[in-house]
């Protein structure tokens, strides 16, 4: 496949935009850039993806997600609002996660899939919890995100929440699936497990000894930590550690490990993620939304950790989230020089790239180079004023937006053309998940607490 006629944004270091050159795609990878009469010349018979002028670059990454929240959209909450994060915890997450069957899951799953590839994402690290549905439910998963043909790295999170057989049977999800992936399959490439650990609040010794002994050396987790200041005081009152020394002490801790969010860690701990080389991840929409305060983000890149940025259950809309980081650390300091589009671009691309890697090392992601894997995105954006390398963070702040994306592909196979998704009947998809609503926020109210 010869991609023409496109303005070729590279996400190289440094960033190129390329103009009068095609890109070839062979298998999954991008086989060449290059002046693009030539390459039809030399190429005659190739198909031609015709970018009509737009902006062609790599497709976005999510750093940290949850497939299984679609439910939550337009559900009411009985009694008075949670007041705080453990609180929406209690009456929100837990119960609804509990109300998920293995077809809710897989239901759940596609229509977070469909609005990944309709706005651009094209690779998502996912976090699941389905307590009635454990065994199995990330092949579940699996098979959606290989239908959907999306580039995605699973894992359950373990918890004590609901019991020690369910955290034992998280344990084993984890373990089982990771085992099936490396006996390899067609989509070895885009499909890649983690261990999830829910966070430390909901741990306990024993069980955090036991994910560690189950999961081989070298293999990273995926944990939230410190959301709320009731992780740390929790973290304290159990162990007398705060939560980034507990999760130190069990070898959680490493460079293939994510820890979502830090907003209440302390300079000891971005200490610990530092020198151990974890990643952290952002997910400003959905601090502000629950209210849990604001990351010490550019603090925590000083101290050299890699952060990246995810959506946590949000639209897949990567963008979306950058501009919110990018407006939200300016007022929280109340200094329009805070978080700048560099920040935004180092976290989105970047760092994101560079963690994703971690789990998808046969070619490079999230940028457009020969070798590199061929996920890219077009973008049907016209700039009023001279769109340049220099300015390009300022201009996708200020003026993409994911209703742009036109085409997806993945591994180079088109998801979505012309915004004709390709892979799955957007219409089936959201009529299957709302006829199960229902009967899911049923099951629901019988959970949660009032
Ligand atoms: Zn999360």
């Amino acid at each position: 496949m010869l991609i023409t006629n496109g303005k070729i944004i590279t996400w190289d270091q440094p960033n190129q935009i390329l103009e009068g050159q095609a890109i070839q795609v062979i298998d999954d990878r991008v086989a060449e850039i290059g002046p693009q009469d030539r390459m039809i010349a030399d190429n005659p018979d190739l198909e031609k993806l015709d970018a009509a002028g737009q902006y062609v670059m790599p497709g976005n990454i999510c750093a940290h997600t949850h497939f299984y929240g679609a439910y939550a959209r337009g559900m009411a909450i009985p009694g008075p609002a949670p007041k705080d994060f453990p609180e929406i915890l209690e009456k929100l997450w837990w119960p609804l996660d509990k109300s998920l069957n293995m077809g809710d899951v897989r239901a759940s799953a596609e229509v977070m899939l469909v609005d990944a590839i309709k706005h651009g994402t094209t690779t998502l690290i996912d976090h699941h919890a389905s307590p009635n549905a454990i065994d199995g439910s990330l092949d579940e998963i699996a098979d959606a995100v290989d239908e959907a043909g999306l580039r995605s790295v699973l894992c359950y999170e373990v918890t004590d929440r609901d019991g020690k057989e369910k955290a034992r049977a998280g344990i084993q999800e984890n373990v089982r699936f990771m085992k099936r992936l490396n006996s390899g399959g067609a989509a070895a490439n885009r499909i890649a497990g983690t261990f999830g650990l829910h966070a430390s609040l909901t741990l306990s010794d024993e069980t955090l000894e036991a994910c560690r002994a189950a999961n081989p050396d070298g293999e990273g987790f995926h944990i939230h930590v410190a959301e709320h200041e009731a992780d740390e005081y929790d973290s304290v009152e159990k162990s007398g550690m705060r939560v980034v020394d507990r999760l130190s002490k069990y070898e959680i801790l490493g460079p293939k490990t994510i820890v979502a969010h830090v907003v209440h860690i302390d300079i000891k701990e971005a200490e610990l993620l530092a020198n151990s080389d974890t990643w952290v991840t952002h997910q400003p929409r959905s601090n502000m939304n629950n209210g849990v305060g604001v990351a010490p983000i550019e603090h925590l890149l000083r101290a050299g950790i890699k952060v990246g940025i995810g959506t946590d259950g949000f639209s897949h809309t990567m963008w979306d989230e950058w501009k919110t980081a990018y407006l939200l650390h300016k007022v929280w300091n109340r200094d329009p020089r805070r978080f700048s589009g560099m920040d935004a671009v180092q976290l989105g691309v970047y760092n994101n790239a560079a963690l994703a890697n971690k789990f998808f090392p046969q070619a490079a992601l999230g940028r457009l180079e020969p070798g590199a894997f061929a996920d890219i995105i077009f973008v049907d954006y016209h700039p009023h004023t001279p769109l340049t390398v220099g300015n390009l963070p300022w201009q996708i702040l200020f003026g993409f937006n994911e209703s742009m994306v036109t085409s997806t592909i993945v591994a180079g196979k088109v998801l979505m053309r012309d915004r004709n998704l390709l892979t799955f009947d957007e219409e089936a998809v959201t009529s299957n998940a709302r006829q199960r609503a229902p009967e899911v926020w049923a099951r629901y109210n019988t959970f949660v607490p009032n």
